[in-house]
C-alpha cells in the first residue's frame, strides 16, 4: 500500500457529544475480541513498569472477584459463589501467571498480548480433554482472562507503555465503567462506533471533559493503530490524516470558539436572571462525590441529579450501606451550606451493568430489569441505599428521587420501603432528615400521561428526557443505526414535556429537567418558556446556558415555547431553535 494512499484525508461523521477540538494518534481499543488484543514491543527501560502493570491488573481482578464472591454468598447463592472461588484459583495459578511473565521477558512484548497468548494455550488444552470436570475449567479461564485483559487495558498507565499515553481512544463501544477506567490524563478524546448523545458512555465522557464523538458506525475498523486523527467533539466530525487545509480551517474555528468561551466566561459571575429580571435555576448532574468540585468552577450550588449508580459502576459491585453513606456524606458536605443534593436511587440495567449475577444481560435491556424495577425486587439492596442516603441527610440538604417510574403503585411501594429504612435508622438511634423530600423521575411516557396522579404522591418531578425520548419514539438511545430517529425535537416529546410541566404546576410541585437537553443551548430557553423550574446538566454546560438565558427575556422564551409547541415538523422546530440561539451567541458557526 503506497504512502500517498495512507496519507489521504478521510472524514467520518458521528454524533458530537462532548465538545473540544483535538488532534492526536489513535489507540484502537478492541475490547470485544480477544484475537485483536494489541501487540507491541516494550522498551527495555519500561519492562519493569510493564510487569508492575500486569501485577496491578491481577490484583484489581482479584479484588473484583473476591468482592463478587462475597456479595453473592451474602445473598445465599453458595453455588454461584463457588464459581467465583474457582475463578480466584485460576488467577492464582502459578503456571498461567509464571508463563506470562516469562513470555514478557523473553519476547519483550506487552502484558496483555503475552497473558492472552498464554491463557489461550491453556483454554485450548482444557477444551481438548475428555474429562468433563476439567473441561469446565475452560469457561473459568475464559472469564478470568477477559477480566484481566479489561483491567490491563484500563489500568494502562503513564510510563507503562507510551503506546497508550495521550491517545485518541477508538473503540467499537464503551460501557460507562470502561469509560471511567481510563486515566483522564492519558486520553485526548474518545471515538466509538456505537452510541448516541445520551448513551451513558457519552454522558460520562462529557462529565470527564473528554472530547468525544460516538455513533461513528465503523470507525474502529477504518481507523488504524497510530493514525493521525483530528476530532471536532462539538460537530461530531473526525478527520483521519487531516490535510493542511483542514488543519488551517480548524485553527480558525478553534480561535473563534475560544473567543466565545472567553466572552461566556466573563459573565459567569453575573446573577442568574433573565434579561427582564426573572431568576432562573441551573443545577449540576454528577455521578460521584468527587464531581461536586466541578460544580464550583461553573458556579452551581445544587445537584439536580446524582446518578448514584456511578458508585456501583466504579466498584463493579454492590457497595454496602457504609461505603455509600461515606460517599453521599462527602458529596453533601462538599456543597455550599445552602446547596441541595438530589440523589437518584439506583438506576442499573439498560447500558449500565456491573459484574453481578443479579443483573444478567438481556435481549431488550432498556425495556428490561432496570432501576426501580430492580430495587423493588431486591429490597435489601434498595434499603441499604436508602439508609445510606438518609444518614447523609444529617450532613446537608438531600432529596431522594426514584427513577423509571411507570405507575403510582411503584412510587407507593418505594415510599413504603423508604419508611422501613427510616424505622430501622430510628431503632438504631441514627439521625436523619425526617422530612426528606421525595421525587419521581418522569421518563416513561406512561408516567407522563398519569403525571397528575403521580404528583399526588411526591414533592417534585424531574423529567429524564434521555429516556423519555427513547421510549416515546421507540428508539434505543444507544443504537447508532437509528440515531437519526432519536430526536428530542420531535413534537411528541416536546408536547409530553409540556404536559408533565402543567401537571406539576396544577399539583403545586416543582418540575425540573435533568436529561441532556437541559444543557443543550437550543433547548434551554424553550424549556424555561414552558415553565420548567430548574435545568440540571453536566456542569461544564452551565456557562453557555447561563449566557443564553441572561441574554433572553422570559417573555421571549414563552413566545418561543408557544410557537414551537404549535409546529408539527421536527426539522422546522430544530431550525427555529437554532436560528434563535444563533441570534444570541456571537460568532456562531
Ligand atoms: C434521563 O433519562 O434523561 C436521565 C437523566 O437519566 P439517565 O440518562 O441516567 O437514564
Ligand atoms: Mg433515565
Amino acid at each position: 500500500m503506497g504512502e500517498d494512499f495512507q496519507k489521504q484525508e478521510f472524514r467520518l461523521q458521528g454524533v458530537g457529544c462532548s465538545p473540544g477540538v483535538v488532534r492526536g494518534k489513535a489507540f484502537v481499543f478492541l475490547q470485544r475480541s480477544v484475537e485483536e488484543i494489541p501487540c507491541y514491543k516494550i522498551e527495555s527501560a519500561s519492562r519493569e513498569a510493564e510487569v508492575r502493570r500486569f501485577e496491578k491488573a491481577l490484583e484489581a481482578t482479584r479484588t473484583q472477584i473476591a468482592g463478587l464472591a462475597e456479595d453473592v454468598r451474602s445473598r445465599g447463592a453458595t453455588a454461584e459463589a463457588d464459581i467465583f472461588d474457582a475463578h480466584l484459583l485460576v488467577l492464582d495459578d502459578p503456571a498461567i501467571v509464571g508463563e506470562t511473565l516469562k513470555a514478557m521477558s523473553t519476547t519483550g512484548l506487552n502484558a496483555e498480548y503475552c497473558f492472552n497468548s498464554t491463557a489461550r494455550r491453556y483454554i485450548e488444552f482444557f477444551a481438548g480433554l475428555e474429562d468433563d470436570y476439567l473441561k469446565e475449567r475452560v469457561s473459568d479461564i475464559r472469564d478470568v482472562t477477559q477480566r484481566v485483559l479489561k483491567n490491563l487495558l484500563g489500568v494502562a498507565s503513564q510510563g507503562a507503555s507510551d503506546r497508550f499515553t495521550k491517545r485518541v481512544i477508538v473503540a467499537e463501544d464503551l460501557t460507562p465503567s470502561e469509560t471511567t477506567m481510563f486515566e483522564r490524563s492519558n486520553v485526548l478524546a474518545l471515538l466509538t462506533d456505537m452510541g448516541n448523545r445520551t448513551s451513558h458512555a457519552a454522558i460520562v465522557a462529557r462529565a470527564m471533559g473528554i472530547p468525544a464523538v460516538v455513533g461513528l458506525r465503523n470507525a474502529s475498523l477504518r481507523i488504524a493503530q497510530d493514525d493521525d486523527v483530528l476530532i471536532d467533539g462539538e460537530k461530531g466530525i473526525v478527520y483521519i490524516n487531516p490535510s493542511e487545509k483542514t488543519l488551517a480551517c480548524y485553527t480558525t474555528i478553534s480561535r473563534q470558539r475560544s473567543r466565545l468561551a472567553a466572552l461566556i466566561e466573563k459573565e459567569l459571575a453575573l446573577p442568574d436572571v433573565t434579561e427582564d429580571g426573572r431568576a432562573f435555576h441551573l443545577e449540576g448532574n454528577i455521578s460521584g462525590a468527587d464531581d461536586v468540585e466541578s460544580l464550583k468552577k461553573f458556579r452551581l450550588e445544587n445537584v439536580g441529579l446524582f446518578r448514584s449508580e456511578g458508585i456501583f459502576l466504579r466498584h463493579d459491585r454492590f457497595p454496602d450501606e457504609e461505603q455509600q453513606f461515606e460517599e453521599y456524606r462527602r458529596a453533601a458536605e462538599a456543597l455550599p451550606k445552602t446547596g441541595t443534593l438530589v440523589v437518584r436511587t439506583l438506576d442499573l440495567g439498560g447500558d449500565k451493568l456491573i459484574s453481578s449475577s443479579l443483573l444478567a444481560r438481556e435481549d431488550n435491556p432498556f425495556m428490561g430489569f432496570r432501576a426501580i424495577r430492580f430495587c423493588l425486587e431486591f429490597r435489601d439492596i434498595f434499603k441499604d441505599q436508602l439508609r445510606a442516603i438518609l444518614r447523609a441527610s444529617a450532613f446537608g440538604k438531600m432529596k431522594i428521587m426514584f427513577p423509571m417510574i411507570s405507575s403510582v403503585a411503584e412510587v407507593v411501594a418505594a415510599k413504603e420501603i423508604l419508611e422501613e429504612a427510616k424505622d430501622e435508622l430510628r431503632s438504631r438511634g441514627e439521625k436523619f432528615d425526617e422530612d426528606i423530600s421525595v421525587g419521581a423521575m418522569i421518563e416513561i411516557p406512561a408516567a407522563a400521561v398519569i403525571a397528575e396522579d403521580i404528583a399526588e404522591e411526591v414533592d417534585f418531578f424531574s423529567i429524564g428526557t434521555n429516556d423519555l425520548t427513547q421510549y416515546t419514539l421507540a428508539v434505543d438511545r444507544g443504537n447508532e443505526k437509528i440515531s437519526h430517529l432519536y430526536d428530542p425535537y420531535h413534537p411528541a416529546v416536546l408536547k409530553l414535556i409540556y404536559f408533565i410541566v402543567k401537571a406539576a404546576r396544577k399539583a403545586g410541585i416543582p418540575c425540573a429537567v435533568c436529561g441532556e437537553i437541559a444543557g443543550d443551548p437550543a433547548f434551554a430557553p424553550l424549556l424555561l418558556g414552558m415553565g420548567v423550574s430548574a435545568l440540571s446538566m453536566t456542569p461544564s454546560c452551565a456557562a453557555k446556558i447561563r449566557y443564553i438565558l441572561r441574554h433572553t427575556s422570559f417573555d421571549t422564551m414563552q413566545t418561543l415555547a408557544r410557537t414551537v409547541l404549535a409546529e408539527p415538523e421536527p426539522r422546522n422546530i430544530q431550525e427555529r431553535l437554532t436560528l434563535f440561539i444563533n441570534s444570541i451567541l456571537p460568532d456562531s458557526e
